[in-house]
Order: C-alpha cells, then sequence, then structure tokens
C-alpha cells in the first residue's frame, strides 16, 4: 500500500503515519526526519537544507525528489510505504509519479489530514519531537509516558526550533500556496480521503483504518 500524508504543518500528519505503519507494517518515511537527521550528522545535504528550514521555507525540490525516490526504491518499501512531508509542492508531485510509473505503480491513498489554522499554532507550541527516532508528542494532548522522555527509544525530546510561532506562521503561508493545491490534483486522481483532523488521535486513526479498508 502506498500511502501519501497530506495536511497543514501540525496537522498530525506524522503522528497518523507512524500509527498507519505499525498497523499496515509499511516504513514510515518523513522528509523532516530526513533532513532533521542530515543536520544532526553535519552532511552537506543538512547544511544545505538548514537555511531553507530555519526560515520555514521548503528545500528546494532539486534536494528533495532525487532523495526520495532512493528512498522508495529500498528494499524494506518494496510493499509500500507512507510517504509523510512529501509531496510537497506540484513538481515533488509530478516527480513522484513519473518515479512510480517507471516501475508500473501508483499512488494509492493520498489522506488529506484537515485542520484550521486556529488549531495549529496552539499544538505546534506544545509540540515535543524525539532527537532521535522521530516520535512526536503534545504537552497536553499527547503527552510522553515520563516527562521529556521518549517512550519509542529513551531518548530526550525538544521544542523545534521551527515550531516557534513565527516560523509557523511562515510555514501556514508556505502550505496554503504550495502545499494545498496538492489536495485537488489528487482529488483528480481519484486517490483522495479525508479526515477531520481535529478530532482526537484514536478517532482519527479508525477512520483512516476504515478509509483504508
Ligand atoms: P511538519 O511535520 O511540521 O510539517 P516537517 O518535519 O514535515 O514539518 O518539515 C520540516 C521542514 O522540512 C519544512 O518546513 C521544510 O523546510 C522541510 N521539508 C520537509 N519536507 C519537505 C519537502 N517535501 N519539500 C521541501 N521541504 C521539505
Ligand atoms: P505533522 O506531522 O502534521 O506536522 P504531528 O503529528 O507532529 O504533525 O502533530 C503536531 C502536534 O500535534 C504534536 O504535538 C502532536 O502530538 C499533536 N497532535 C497530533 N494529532 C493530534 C490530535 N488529533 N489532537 C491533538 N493534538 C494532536
Ligand atoms: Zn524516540
Amino acid at each position: 500500500m502506498r500511502i501519501i500524508m497530506l495536511g497543514a504543518p501540525g496537522a498530525g500528519k506524522g503522528t497518523q503515519a507512524k500509527l498507519i505503519s505499525e498497523r499496515y507494517g509499511i516504513p514510515h518515511i518523513s522528509t523532516g526526519d530526513i533532513f532533521r537527521s542530515n543536520i544532526k550528522n553535519g552532511t552537506e545535504l543538512g547544511k544545505k537544507a538548514k537555511t531553507y528550514m530555519d526560515q520555514g521555507q521548503l528545500v528546494p525540490d532539486e534536494l528533495t525528489c532525487d532523495l526520495v525516490v532512493d528512498r522508495i526504491a529500498q528494499d524494506d518499501a518494496k510493499d509500500g510505504y507512507v510517504l509523510d512531508g512529501f509531496p510537497r509542492t506540484i513538481p515533488q508531485a509530478e516527480a513522484l509519479k513519473h518515479a512510480l510509473e517507471g516501475r508500473g505503480e501508483s499512488v494509492d491513498f493520498a489522506i488529506d489530514v484537515d485542520v484550521p489554522d486556529e488549531n495549529i499554532i496552539k499544538r505546534m507550541s506544545g509540540r515535543r519531537a524525539c532527537v532521535s527516532c522521530g516520535a512526536t508528542y503534545h504537552v497536553v494532548y499527547n503527552p510522553p509516558k515520563k516527562e521529556g522522555v521518549c517512550d519509542v527509544c529513551g531518548s530526550g525530546l525538544i521544542l523545534r526550533d521551527d515550531d516557534k510561532p513565527e516560523t509557523v506562521k511562515k510555514r501556514l503561508d508556505v502550505y496554503h500556496s504550495q502545499t494545498q493545491p496538492l489536495i485537488d490534483y489528487y482529488q483528480k486522481d481519484g486517490v483522495l480521503k479525508e479526515v477531520d483532523g481535529t478530532q482526537e488521535i484514536d478517532t482519527i486513526f479508525s477512520q483512516i483504518q476504515k478509509l483504508l479498508g
């Protein structure tokens, strides 16, 4: 099953992608996590990506598309995957379509997690992210068992630099201008599914499971 998560920054794409990944036994591929791990390891890609990420801008398509196309060609992705944070622009969606067509494949589901902007700022200030495995928590809505510690891997939790309100506002603008058009794009392809992302995490996940059949 090849699944794409769509939605604003902070809509809960990562949270749902992790649950889908566990339930269906397919890898969770997050471009944000890939960039952050490159930044942590001080790679060339990480250095380039950081300048954009810190400003709430998108990393250019040239640095993003090949990376994903290579990642989904790996062995663990042969039966499917859940892509979280990619595609984010029409050219990225086209690059993905071409790469898949070359193998006689296509996207099965694009799940749009819909959350209005008003809710997003509140969510982001409470988001805490694991420094090693990418799991995310929320201080109120989804706290870890032990404060400041990841349930999954035991590493420390941080407030991401780009989750401060000014950067979140910028990211929301970028989302509306560059990423939201993908909703129409996948609607036309006949693979779009929508869920109301303002509900409880578990409620959203049961609805997604029904949509996936
Ligand atoms: P969120 O889950 O809050 O939307 P991500 O972890 O997906 O955040 O992304 C963080 C940042 O990484 C983005 O603001 C952007 O700068 C960069 N990024 C992630 N994925 C992409 C992508 N597909 N194209 C361009 N930039 C990306
Ligand atoms: P995205 O990957 O779309 O940027 P995340 O999955 O990281 O979003 O979620 C953003 C923040 O909101 C996190 O702190 C997360 O714990 C919290 N969150 C996720 N889903 C919900 C929900 N349904 N209700 C309330 N908070 C949520
Ligand atoms: Zn962790």
